[in-house]
């Protein structure tokens, strides 16, 4: 559920893992703004057919002149596991408001994977999972699961003898739900894609680049068209 006062404005939104999502909240620009940006080196105020538009997109983009892909932007409503808000922030371009646990109380949600999430650690590539499941999925969940409510316990066992907030927290699990509104212009936001779609990045944070791919889609498809065919 989006907060109170988050409008909505643009697209729908897409249910990501087991308690978040991703909303497109507001969108500045559109498919043929690169365009008619780029076309200023000209000093060219005559307006140009659909066609000419997006053929000087693909060359833009074939070519990264990227400059007036900045001049659009995407705003995002997301609700995701702190780890993997801990990967997405380290994409600098982006500016991000995040709800704080100094402020309110942390709501009972955290991430359980599916079972067929429960990947054993790669060998050939450190930071990853292999294809292969654990022996016991099931049981690993159990334990995912009932480390999470435990932690939940303590937590409101430490509210409730008055610890504040902003320290009761330290006992959550990373897997625990955040929510910020994320922003970027286009430029960046499809650098960040391109990072986080790729295969090595992890399954968690490429289900949201998914996402955000999807919502953006319909806004720009001329671009992300031609982006995709330059990968
Ligand atoms: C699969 C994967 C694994 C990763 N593993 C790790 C890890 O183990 N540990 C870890 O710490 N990080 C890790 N990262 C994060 C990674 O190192 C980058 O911080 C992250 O991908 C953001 O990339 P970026 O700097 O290009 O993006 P942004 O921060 O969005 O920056 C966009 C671009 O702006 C420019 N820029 C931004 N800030 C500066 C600056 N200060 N100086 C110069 N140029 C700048 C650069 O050209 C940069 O490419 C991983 C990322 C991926 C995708």
């Amino acid at each position: 559920v989006l907060p109170v006062g988050c409008a909505v404005s643009v697209g729908r939104e897409i249910a990501v893992l087991n308690h978040g999502y991703v909303a497109l909240t507001e969108v500045m620009g559109g498919d043929r703004t690169p365009a008619r940006t780029a076309r200023t080196s000209f000093r060219n105020r005559v307006e140009r057919t659909e066609e000419e538009d997006a053929k000087l997109t693909r060359y833009l983009v074939s070519h990264r002149h990227t400059t007036p892909l900045e001049f659009c932007q995407v705003r995002f409503y997301m609700k995701m596991p702190i780890f993997v808000a801990r990967q997405l922030v380290r994409h600098r371009t982006a500016s991000i408001n995040e709800i704080s646990l100094r402020y309110v109380q942390a709501s009972e949600e955290f991430y359980v994977p599916d079972v067929e999430r429960c990947q054993r650690q790669s060998e050939s590539n450190k930071q990853g999972s292999s294809s292969a499941l654990v022996e016991d999925p099931g049981i690993v969940r159990l334990l995912i699961e009932n480390a999470g409510r435990m932690a939940f316990e303590h937590y409101g066992d430490l509210l409730k003898r008055g610890l504040s907030k902003e320290l009761a927290r330290m006992v959550l699990p990373l897997g625990t739900y955040t929510e910020w509104y994320w922003q970027a212009d286009l430029h960046n936001f499809l650098h960040m894609l391109r990072l986080r779609l790729d295969p090595h990045a992890q399954y968690e944070i490429r289900v949201y680049a998914e996402a955000m791919l999807e919502l953006a889609r319909p806004h720009f498809p001329t671009v992300i068209a031609a982006w995709e065919q330059n990968q």
